[in-house]
């Protein structure tokens, strides 16, 4: 006994326990229970230290599912049985409390697929090397056999009988004389099912093309044997596969007598194959064909010949999260699953399936001739089938779906394109509403910004060097000097040209590249404060200011990488000011301000940008390490109209005072007439931006700007 009853070394072996008893009954080992458990330990250990090794390996998963089938565990449901132990007891039993159970189960999900993958290599390697033995088992028998028929009756009937595999034996015309209880058996284990019938008979469909061909050559004496895989109807119908040999007997004096036939069953290794290929081939939810059969079939359908077009419809259910979300997975799984079976519905005709991308995800494809027609009709009874709603616990749910439809002829483009094409398409309808299906147009795809689309692109831009910044300048109202800029970030797009950041600065917010990207921007503009500098000189030093995502400001890396790059460039940090939205901090907490209060401490602006739109607090500007405040675009466009609302004047008036008795200077954004300009400026506004002054733009312009200051 242990001391302690519920150590690692107990749970450990209460896993393998588990597993054991889950397994033994489907192997065909010959240990008993304890003794197959004591086999199933070391892999239970491996297993558990996969789970919490510090990096992933799926090689050690690999190996113990191969262990398995080394083990005798080659029944389909050994597999499946064992996956199904390492889903629900593994974490349990191996994993670490302290750790985040959430990466235990991802790290467990991926053993079982690294387990599948193991198993699936071990049993095909084995088969490759049964079928080798069989064959030399083969030429080994035929050699006895003919021995055996030489020399003594006796022991020839010996060999034929006990021997493991089916033999049996026909003249050169075919009829079978003799067949042994092994190869009855494979029959079903009558003799009249294969005594006294014609080897000829025994044609399958499944039979490969050479199979005749070679029989054809024994019987006349030009071979020695073949091998083949052959499947056999049983008598009663069912089908047998076979490794199958035949040796030519010939006689005394060598010519041609007897065909000796040897076969092996491989019908149950051959079912094993079929499902381990289904398996992997299909959704386990669903049932569905899963993507990788989908694309083998895409992939078939592209490159079909001459006058062969497909049509491929990209189903995506609306508001499927929040169905999943509010009433629960098992409730979205149960919805899924009806789905599915409604699709299958759809696509019964040769030529057509269904498959299951993942989530909600679904594909119907039609190939053939006239596929445009077709899938127009394919895409009207998905719509028609989703209408009726599901029942689930007593709800009736309403299932609605977008569908991006593509058409084409085969041999034009590969399956990525056609499938990214009709993810745009499927896009398209759900931003036009939902629950309707659209055409794919090759000219909208190229223009069509998708967020999925802009998302995934978004890394490698940063990589290649797509993104660009324009600079707009900040003028001084009282004396119209130009006294900085504000770097304004652009993503200058290979297929859509140039997107403004309100395009992709949310997605890369939500992806996290806000922070290589932020960075990037920063080191820029920093580099283009110094140029400035160094063009002028340090008697009128052009500020820059920079954008910060909330993002980037929780990042820990933020007050370092700034000072890095300040160091770097040899630029003052006065030079820089980073504008932060009111809206990031509102409700701040110290640790959040702490940051920034670390650059204002350094000598960094710190502006509070879009001032006015969020409903910030004003007394609580005190708190806030902030030097300037941007009041928002909308202060300006009322007083577009002339004259300005009173109360707006009143209100822009009363921030100025207030912002300038807490030492903070403030700059208007939106300026696009003198009128406005003016106005501002009696308001006490002390700088200004917009297009009264400058469109943003290359950082050339500026100096031309600021040149017409210094000179004029
Ligand atoms: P923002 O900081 O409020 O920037 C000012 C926006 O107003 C800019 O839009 C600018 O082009 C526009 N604008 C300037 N003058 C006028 C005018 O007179 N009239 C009108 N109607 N608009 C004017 P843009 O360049 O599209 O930038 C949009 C927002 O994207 C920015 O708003 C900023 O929040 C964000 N952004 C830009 N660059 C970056 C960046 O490098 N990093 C981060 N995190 N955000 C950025
Ligand atoms: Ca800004
Ligand atoms: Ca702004």
């Amino acid at each position: 006994m242990s001391a302690e009853p519920d150590g690692p070394e107990d749970r450990l072996r209460r896993f393998a326990t588990i597993w054991s008893r889950a397994v033994f009954p489907v192997t065909s080992t010959s240990s008993t229970r304890p003794e197959f458990e004591e086999q199933l330990l070391p892999l239970a250990r491996r297993l558990s230290e996969a789970l919490r090794a510090r990096t992933f390996d799926a090689d050690e998963a690999k190996a113990v599912g191969a262990a398995l089938v080394a083990a005798h565990c080659t029944d389909p449901d050994a597999l499946t049985r064992s996956l199904d132990c390492v889903d629900a007891y593994l974490v349990l039993y191996c994993g670490e409390e302290s750790a985040p159970q959430d990466d235990l189960r991802t790290r467990a999900s991926r053993l079982q697929h690294a387990m599948a993958a193991g198993y699936a290599q071990a049993l095909r390697e084995r088969t490759l090397a049964e079928q080798e033995a069989i064959a030399q088992a083969a030429l080994r028998a035929q050699g006895v056999v003919a021995q055996a028929l030489h020399a003594s009756e006796a022991r020839f009937r010996a060999v034929f009988e006990g021997a493991a595999i089916g033999i049996g034996i026909a003249d050169l015309e075919g009829n079978v004389l003799q067949s042994n209880g092994a190869l009855l058996r494979m029959f079903g284990g009558s003799e009249q099912g294969v005594r006294g019938r014609r080897f000829q008979e025994w044609t399958h469909p499944d039979d490969a093309p050479q199979t005749w061909r070679l029989y054809e050559e024994l019987v006349r004496g030009e071979r020695e044997h073949y091998h083949v895989e052959k499947a056999f109807y049983r008598p009663d119908g069912t089908v047998l596969w076979t490794n199958l040999t035949v040796s030519l007997l010939r006689d005394a004096d060598g010519n041609p007598e007897y065909q000796l036939a040897l076969m092996e069953d491989t019908t149950e290794r051959r079912l094993l194959n079929l499902r381990l290929r289904y398996e992997a081939t299909h959704d386990a939810l669903t049932g569905l064909p899963n993507r990788t059969l989908f694309f083998e079939r895409l992939e078939k359908a592209l490159s079909a010949g001459e006058g062969q077009r497909f049509g491929l419809c990209y189903l995506d259910l609306d508001g499927f999260k929040t169905i999943n979300d509010s009433l629960g997975h098992a409730a979205g799984d149960r919805l899924l699953v009806e789905v599915a079976d409604r699709l299958q519905s759809c696509a019964t005709a040769p030529g057509e399936m269904v498959a299951r991308l993942g989530g909600d995800e679904f594909v119907a494809l039609t190939t053939g001739p006239d596929t445009e027609a077709e899938v127009d009709e394919l895409a009207a009874r998905i719509m028609n089938v989703l209408l009726a709603p599901v029942r689930i616990d007593g709800r009736e749910l309403t299932v609605r779906g977008s569908i991006g439809i593509v058409e084409g002829p085969a041999g034009e483009r590969g399956p990525a394109e056609v499938l990214r094409s009709a993810d745009i398409t499927m896009y398209r309808a759900k931003s036009a509403g939902g629950n309707r299906f659209e055409l794919a147009d090759p000219e909208a795809d190229a223009r069509a910004i998708t967020r999925h689309g802009l998302t995934t692109a978004l890394p490698a831009a940063l990589e290649r060097g797509e993104f660009f910044i324009e600079y707009q300048p900040l003028v001084h109202l009282g004396d119209g000097t130009v006294r900085g800029a504000e770097a304004l970030v652009r993503w200058l797009h290979p297929q859509h040209g140039v997107l403004g950041p309100d395009q992709f600065i949310p997605l890369a917010e939500h992806t996290g590249l806000i922070v290589p990207l932020g960075r990037w921007v920063l080191e820029q503009s920093v580099r283009q404060a110094r140029d400035w500098r160094e063009l002028y000189g340090d008697g009128s030093p052009l500020r820059i200011n920079v954008n910060l995502s909330p993002c980037q400001l929780t990042h820990p890396g933020l007050v370092q990488d700034t000072v890095d790059i300040l160091e770097r460039t040899g630029v003052e940090p006065d030079a820089l000011c980073l504008e932060v939205t009111e809206s990031a901090l509102i409700g701040a907490d110290d640790d959040l301000l702490k940051p920034l209060r670390r650059l204002a401490e350094m000598g960094v602006d710190i502006a509070l940008d879009d001032f006015g739109t969020g409903y910030s607090n004003l007394a609580n500007l005190r708190r806030l390490p902030v030097s300037i405040l941007k009041l928002d675009r909308s202060f300006t466009q009322s007083m577009q109209q002339f004259p300005a609302d009173p109360v707006d004047l009143k209100i822009v008036e009363g921030i100025v005072s207030l912002a300038h008795s807490l030492n903070l200077a403030v700059t208007v954004e939106g300026v696009e007439t003198g009128a406005q300009a003016e106005q501002l400026r009696i308001l006490g506004c002390d700088t200004a931006q917009g297009w009264y002054y400058a469109r943003p733009g290359p950082p050339e312009r500026l100096h031309e700007l600021a040149l017409v200051d210094a000179t004029g």
